[in-house]
């Protein structure tokens, strides 16, 4: 049974759907380090003030302080995960394991999706963002109304995800995480599966890429 994975991949390849529909499927939760430092942040404590003050400038929470917050989410809620985005650099992912071996729990696959650069700019283009919920839509899951189809609130196109500042983004996934990827390359618990086509379609060929490695 896949209990421990984690979700790697540049943006816009789709990594978070599917970490969704793995999460559906198994009970296991979807964490996110960014999440985490956004409650930090919102209960006002020491960690959340630094990330606000760094976030001001662009700035990388520093490894040791990713990891303090990883190990903490570990004791409180236990051994089964699916990490999306984490670890980013390959010293976070050396950290990582270090602190998996010491629980005895270690990680049984990384998962990777493959969709063409072309393919990944025009989904993030596209792509809307819910003001209220934070759920991001491509343009054929927003009906007629334009509003969110979770909650209803207004759609808006987040920055970040368009044009230059997406290449910067897949600039620095480049130059950071790919070192990550060859990493559980090497260590041979790296899954690669097809990402392009539709979200359904990414499923079934992810399902059948875990029967594979023993089911869910
Ligand atoms: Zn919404």
């Amino acid at each position: 049974m896949i209990e421990r994975a984690l979700f790697i991949g540049p943006p816009a390849c789709g990594k978070g759907t599917q970490a969704a529909w793995l999460s559906a499927k198994t009970g296991i939760s979807v964490v996110s380090t960014g999440r985490m430092l956004r409650i930090e942040e919102r209960a006002g404590t020491e960690l959340g003030k630094l990330s606000l003050e760094l976030s001001k400038t662009g700035t990388l929470v520093p490894d040791e302080m990713v990891i303090g917050l990883v190990e903490s989410w570990l004791d409180t809620h236990g051994d089964q995960f699916f990490f999306d985005g984490f670890p980013r650099t390959l010293a976070q992912t050396k950290a990582f394991e270090k602190l998996l071996e010491k629980r005895g729990t270690p990680l049984q696959l990384a998962i990777l999706f493959d969709v063409p650069d072309s393919v990944r700019l025009e989904r993030a283009t596209s792509r809307q963002t819910c003001r209220d919920c934070g759920k991001a839509f491509p343009p054929s899951a927003v009906g007629e109304s334009g509003d969110c189809p979770k909650c209803g609130g207004a759609l808006i196109r987040r920055i970040d995800d368009v044009g230059d500042v997406f290449r910067l983004r897949m600039e620095q996934y480049s130059r950071m995480t790919q070192p990550v990827v060859d990493y559980y390359r090497d260590k041979g618990i790296l899954i690669e599966v097809d990402g392009t086509g539709n979200p359904d379609e990414v499923s079934s060929r992810f399902a059948s890429a875990l029967e594979h490695c023993g089911g869910i």
